[in-house]
């Protein structure tokens, strides 16, 4: 007798498990769709199994009966391993590619029309199985187990190839399916009374979708689209296996605003809004877009190849019904939707150039209520510059091709250039001079910054070790430090070392750190501060008006010098202008702090500034950012003068 116990367990299970995929909204998408296409067969196999083993403790002499429910089952339960590979392929989005491999669809084709073959023929020769005298199998039946694992290999293959894509959570739950089912596969075949093999993959379905098809990971329970973290590792996959997609990115301008004048409840009901909208319109456009909801008002819909023709209309039909507005409880509100048409990897070839423009595009251009395209508001030259910042500050830093300029800094009450700051600069042999703000953002967000802050202290080092800087008679030179290397605790042994080296005495040296790394409260910046203080380096605060400083920790800061930001200097400052600086230069004065102009361009400004008692000026006045020789030359000639 065999017993059909773990087949009505398996069956209780797979309808618990397809019952929750549509609890918990796992239906769209092709993985969802093939994990319900499995369940489904399953469910089917696992009856017609129930039947077959029934008729057979019965020995039931029905053979049309007996006949179809072995030949259901088994060909039912075959459809699985194909099924589990169709699965695998569709977790690494590589239906594309294999569209382009004819020999692959091929091979994976192949076991249908034999098995096909099979069965009909069966049916006169009995080449799988036969129920004339009971249920017996035929001489062919091992290839049932053959086409299986011949899938299985497939599905190794795969999941080998593109390890990269998985975590090893979900690489864990899809690869126990294999042995469990191959365990299933050879108890069967040992011991053909009991009956496991649909139990084994009822659970192997059920370890994927508790470790795979997880929807908390993917849906964001206020909208309905998928989060953040799914955009994060589609948009890479998309890159590592070379898919093109078009994308409609909506950054809604106005959110935060929305949301303070409606409360945090009713702006999460306006993104509700603003989802079902555009899922609405891509439903009935068919654009079989993918929806993502990032956060602060950033959508995303992605397309892939076949709807690309679709996409520009689709943009506009979304711009056009984001910019109605939205009644919330009898109050409009309207949005400001910046909509930007933007096609990956065409354009960003990272994903992080990707994206850094998604992040602001909104901030850095007018609101012009059109659907524009990522090209139009992106400077080529900048955008291929995003793109390829890694090879680029890699190259420099191999070539040594980064260099070092000095803008020279005036005394005013003691009438000479005292002292200079040092100004990172980039020839690159294919783009050309790049602004060192753009190089300092990409390096402190890819790590190069530490390296090339060191090439350029160790170079400032090098300088003021040598024989020209002494004839010079300049007291120090001014370092810019950027906020990446202040927090980093190496700072102050490599800085040190390095001074150590070339001999440099810390009163040659002078600190710059922004406005905005003195605004954060920081223990290891606090540390580093406090450890290069004590070598007895004075720091300065370089941009002094322009981020947003926090008075209170300025204070307590230990700054010897504040660097007025250049903004402050402009033949249009009002009235009320030049009594707030009349009174900052009174307070920094006060307590013991000096001040450089930065910025001063002409006769008429420095004239000003110095009337206002400001110690120090810089700018084109006296001369721009200039090479080390270039600057000796000038400094020696201005000194002779
Ligand atoms: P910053 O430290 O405020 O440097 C002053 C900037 O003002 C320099 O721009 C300088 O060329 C410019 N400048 C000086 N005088 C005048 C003037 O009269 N008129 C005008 N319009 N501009 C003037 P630069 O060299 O493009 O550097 C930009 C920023 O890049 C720097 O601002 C600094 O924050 C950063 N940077 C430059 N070199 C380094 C470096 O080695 N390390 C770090 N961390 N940041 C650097
Ligand atoms: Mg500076
Ligand atoms: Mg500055």
């Amino acid at each position: 007798m065999k017993s059909i116990s773990f087949d009505i367990a398996a069956v209780i299970l797979l309808v618990i498990l397809l019952g929750s995929y549509f609890l918990r909204k796992m239906t769209k998408g092709i993985s969802n769709s093939i994990v319900i296409g499995i369940t489904v067969i399953y469910i089917i196999a696992a009856c017609f199994d129930i039947a077959a083993v029934t008729l057979d403790n019965r020995h039931s002499t029905d053979l049309s009966a007996l006949y179809t429910a072995h030949a259901g089952y088994l060909f039912t339960h075959f459809l699985g391993a194909p099924l589990h590979l169709a699965y695998v392929i569709s977790l690494t989005d590589t239906w594309h590619l294999l569209k382009k491999k004819k020999w692959m669809q091929v091979l994976l084709i192949l076991p249908f029309p034999v098995m096909i073959g099979l069965f009909v023929m069966n049916a006169g020769n009995y080449l799988i199985f036969s129920v004339e005298n009971g249920y017996t199998r035929g001489p062919w039946f091992g290839f049932l187990y053959m086409a299986t694992l011949y899938y299985v290999a497939f599905d190794i293959a795969y999941l080998v190839k593109y390890r990269k894509l998985f975590t090893f959570v979900k690489m864990l739950s899809i690869s126990t399916v294999i042995p469990l089912s191959v365990a299933a596969m050879v108890v069967q075949m040992l011991h053909p009374k009991l009956i496991i093999e649909m139990f084994c993959g009822a659970v192997g379905l059920m370890i994927v979708s508790t470790g795979i098809q997880r929807a908390e990971d993917y849906i964001d329970t206020f909208t309905q689209c998928m989060k953040m973290s799914a955009y994060v590792y589609d948009m890479k996959r998309t890159l590592s296996i070379g898919k093109h997609v078009r994308t409609i990115m909506i950054n809604l301008g106005n959110f935060q605003s929305v949301q303070a004048m409606v409360g945090f409840d009713a702006g999460m009901e306006v993104l509700r809004k603003v989802a079902d909208k555009l899922q609405d319109i891509d439903k009935k456009m068919r654009g079989h877009a993918d929806l993502y909801y990032l956060d602060n008002g950033r959508f995303r819909i992605v397309f892939t190849e076949s709807h690309f023709q679709k996409v520009e209309g689709i943009a506009e039909a979304m711009n056009a019904a984001l910019k109605e507005p939205i009644d919330m409880n009898g109050q409009s509100v309207n949005l400001m939707p910046f909509v930007v048409l933007a096609y990956y990897p065409d354009e960003f070839k990272t994903f992080r150039a990707l994206m850094a423009f998604g992040a602001d595009f909104h901030q850095r251009n007018p609101y012009t209520g059109k659907v524009l395209l990522a090209s139009d508001i992106f400077d080529k030259t900048q955008l291929n510059i995003r793109n390829n910042i890694d090879r680029i500050i890699d190259r420099a830093l191999a070539n040594n091709s980064f260099e070092v300029y000095y803008q020279p800094i005036y005394a005013v009450s003691e009438g000479r250039f005292i002292s200079a700051e040092a100004l990172l600069r980039l020839n690159d042999p294919e783009y050309g001079f790049i602004s060192p703000e753009a190089l300092i953002v990409a390096a402190e967000q890819n790590g190069a910054i530490h390296k090339i802050g060191e090439y350029v202290f160790e170079k400032v080092c090098q300088f003021i070790a040598s024989e020209e800087f002494r004839n010079l008679q300049l007291d120090y030179i001014e370092v810019n430090l950027s906020m990446a290397q202040i927090m980093h605790s190496d700072l102050p042994e490599k800085y040190l070392a390095i001074m150590d080296k070339y001999h440099v005495t810390s009163e040659q040296i002078n600190l710059e750190i922004t406005e905005t790394a003195a605004a954060y409260e920081q223990e290891v910046m606090m540390q580093n501060l406090d450890r290069l203080t004590q070598a007895g380096i004075n720091f300065s605060l370089d941009d002094y008006g322009t981020g947003y400083s926090n008075m209170s920790r300025m204070i307590h800061l230990p700054l010897k010098i504040i660097k007025l930001d250049k903004s402050f200097v402009s033949e249009e400052n009002t009235k009320k202008v030049w009594i707030f600086l009349k009174n900052t230069v009174k307070m920094l004065k006060d307590m013991d702090m000096e001040i450089v102009v930065e910025g001063v361009e002409t006769q008429e400004m420095l004239d000003a500034f110095s009337d206002l008692q400001c110690d120090f000026i810089q700018g084109y006045f006296f001369s721009k950012p200039i090479p080390q020789k270039e600057f000796v030359a000038f400094i020696s000639r201005a000194n002779k003068a």
